[in-house]
């Protein structure tokens, strides 16, 4: 039976915010920082249009307040951002409770660092799952555990299988249960890090990346680990199934606006595509967060990724989001969209 109807509690949802380094390309452009960590939780955004120069002239009156669960300012480290977002999932998800943690951002803000993040400084791919497995092996309940991950990209509404790209597009099926499953998706166990961390990698640039007018490098493609771990009793029979709790990681497609860039046909396409996914999924998020206690149907059916996400949003699935921003005055108009759609004040 589907669940439309949200329980709205309001540790279901965490907003965290990321605000990475300036670069040297923005450096080269003469781009200033405009945003300013106030506390664990605020942050300002300047307004440069009035002073682009000099920017702590800048009239007071166009500074923005937003304010987050935790903000991380560009100190932070990458066990900083998985600690205060990730860590606390990971006894839940053993337990049989499901739960979803997004990087959503423009396209170079930062979203591939702190999910996949590095060989030599890994994100939270890597760090959930060790914590995953440490958590399991300390254990010692009567239970045998089984942990799976699946690598998947939602490209243009189509599902592709990171970690086996020539097997073609994927469908979405719902089980016996009702519960939803991708039909075919390779479900690759393993509990070694390095093997992980190399898998991911190698999934990552099967990603589809095509150059836009608007970026370069514009990922325009969702790029979902889906880690599941299978509980049974041991002193039952095999095919006794006790729970299953799922984590969804999820590396979302650039959140520029469509309309910023200047392709037409395919890429608009494409834009019009994500903008579904990332719409309706801003819709289930803003259902989550709403705090008048008026009840919030979500349509899952909307998009690939919400409907994938069926059984991972509200109920007693925990769903963060890690908005991420460039500090930069040259990203001033997408910083200004995604503090304002991640925005926990309002
Ligand atoms: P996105 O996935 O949002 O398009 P990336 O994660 O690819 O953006 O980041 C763009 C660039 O900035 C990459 O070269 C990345 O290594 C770098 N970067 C992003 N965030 C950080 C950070 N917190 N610290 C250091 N470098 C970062
Ligand atoms: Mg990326």
């Amino acid at each position: 039976s589907v669940k439309e109807n949200v329980d709205t509690k309001e540790h279901q949802l965490t907003v965290a915010l990321r605000v990475r380094p300036i670069n040297e390309a923005e450096l080269a452009d003469e781009a200033k920082i405009i945003v300013h960590r106030i506390d664990q939780k605020m942050v300002v955004l300047m307004d440069p249009v009035n002073d682009p120069n000099n920017i702590l002239r800048a009239n007071r009156s166009r500074e923005k307040m937003y304010m987050f669960d935790v903000a991380f300012d560009s100190k932070a480290t990458q066990e900083d951002v998985y600690i205060s977002t990730t860590k606390e999932l990971i006894d839940g998800v053993i337990a049989g409770y499901n739960a979803t943690v997004f990087a959503y951002g423009a396209t170079g803000a930062g979203k591939t660092y702190t999910m996949l993040g590095t060989d030599s400084d890994p994100g939270i791919y890597v760090r959930t799952l060790n914590d995953l497995f440490k958590g399991i092996e300390a254990s010692s309940d009567r239970k045998i555990y089984q942990v799976s991950m699946s690598y998947l990209e939602i490209y243009n509404e189509m599902i592709r299988d990171l970690l086996n790209p020539t097997i073609g597009f994927l469908d979405l099926r719902e089980d016996a249960k009702g519960g939803i499953q991708i039909a075919g998706i390779t479900e690759f166990s393993t509990s070694n890090a390095d093997e992980i961390m190399l898998l991911l990698l190698k999934g990552n640039r099967e990603r589809t990346q095509e150059p836009t007018g608007a970026n370069s490098a514009s990922s325009r493609s969702h790029a979902v680990l889906q880690v599941t771990v299978r509980q049974r009793s041991r002193v039952h029979a095999i095919h006794d199934e006790l729970h299953f709790g799922r984590l969804f990681l999820i590396d979302l497609a650039g959140s520029e606006r469509a309309a910023q860039t200047q392709n037409r046909g395919k890429r608009m396409m494409e834009g019009a595509h994500i903008n579904r996914s990332l719409l309706a999924l801003g819709n289930c998020i803003n259902a989550l967060s709403d705090r008048g206690g008026r009840a919030n149907y979500i349509n899952y059916r909307d998009s690939k990724l919400t409907r994938l996400l069926k059984d991972s949003l509200g109920g007693n699935s925990r769903t963060v989001m890690i908005a991420h921003i460039s500090p930069a005055s040259t990203s001033f108009e997408e910083s200004r969209n995604t503090l304002t759609y991640a925005d926990r004040a309002k």
